[in-house]
């Protein structure tokens, strides 16, 4: 890794930057994985690189939901599997839902390399390798394990691709979708999205899950009534646009004659 000093203003993107290139040098993430990384820093940027309010009560949700799902799972892409694997296997155990490898550009070796490397960072099971089901897809995300996402009724989708997403929500299932871009296929189709950075958000959600697990069904029930995915990527473009503004009106101010 490049030797970034921690005082640098920009520390925690450039960190990430770097996880992401390593995943890349140890063959868990694809080139794509870069370019991708590299869309949804613009939109952090945007943002503001922090957790905003309406992102927090979808982590709250999702954390609910996947607590309250018959069979969830955390669905795993090269991307995912190189910036959060131990939150990943946190998260797992704590909501009791199986990790699954699913990616765009498949290859059996590259599905091998993400198993070990999350069985490395304390995963006891990993799903994925079977790929004994298929989604109606034309990529390489449409393999799937028959007792892993082919049956879930909740996914966790960290940087989904829109056509998978739709489809799963087609089969009937519960899509909570982690995209820093509240305007991608991916976000407009999820039932609930998360736009916050994979790395945030996963951290937050390991903190939620400890406190939401003392909660009564009908409790986490209550908390889920009360969420709305339209509502939440209109506050997220909303922060966007808020953000902008306040850019405009200091520099009104500085180039103010009077
Ligand atoms: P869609 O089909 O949903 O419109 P897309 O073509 O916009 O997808 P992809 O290239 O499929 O996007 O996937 C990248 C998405 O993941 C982008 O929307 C990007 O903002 C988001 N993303 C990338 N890195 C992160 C990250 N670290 N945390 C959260 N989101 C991220
Ligand atoms: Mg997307």
């Amino acid at each position: 890794m490049s030797d970034i000093p921690k005082d640098h203003p920009r520390y925690a993107s450039l960190m990430t930057r770097e996880r992401i290139v390593e995943g890349v040098d140890i063959g868990i993430t694809s080139q794509q994985g870069l370019v991708a990384q590299g869309r949804g820093e613009c939109f952090d940027y945007l943002v503001g690189e922090r957790t905003t309010t309406s992102a927090f009560f979808a982590e709250k949700v999702a954390v609910c939901m996947l607590l309250l799902a018959e069979y969830p799972i955390l669905s795993v892409n090269g991307n995912a599997a190189a910036l959060v694997p131990e939150s990943l296997v946190e998260l797992s155990e704590m909501v009791g839902a199986p990790l699954e490898v699913n990616l765009f550009h498949r290859s059996d070796e590259r599905v091998a390399r993400i198993i070990s490397h999350l069985k490395q960072k304390g995963a006891s099971e990993v799903l994925g390798g079977k790929g004994d089901a298929r989604l109606s897809l034309d990529h390489g995300r449409a393999i799937v394990d028959s007792d892993g996402i082919y049956k879930a009724d909740v996914v966790l989708v960290p940087l989904e691709d829109g056509d998978r997403c739709q489809k799963l929500v087609d089969m009937g299932k519960t899509v909570i979708a982690i995209d820093l871009n509240p305007m991608s296929r991916t976000s407009r189709t999820a039932s609930v999205t998360i736009v916050d950075n994979v790395v945030r958000a996963l951290g937050n959600m390991v903190g939620l899950a400890t406190e939401l697990k003392e909660l009564t069904p009908f409790e986490i029930k209550n908390i889920i009534k009360e969420y709305d995915n339209e509502r939440t990527l209109s506050e997220a473009v909303r922060e966007i646009r808020d953000g902008l503004d306040t850019i405009i009106m200091d520099s009104e101010v500085r180039h103010d004659p009077y």
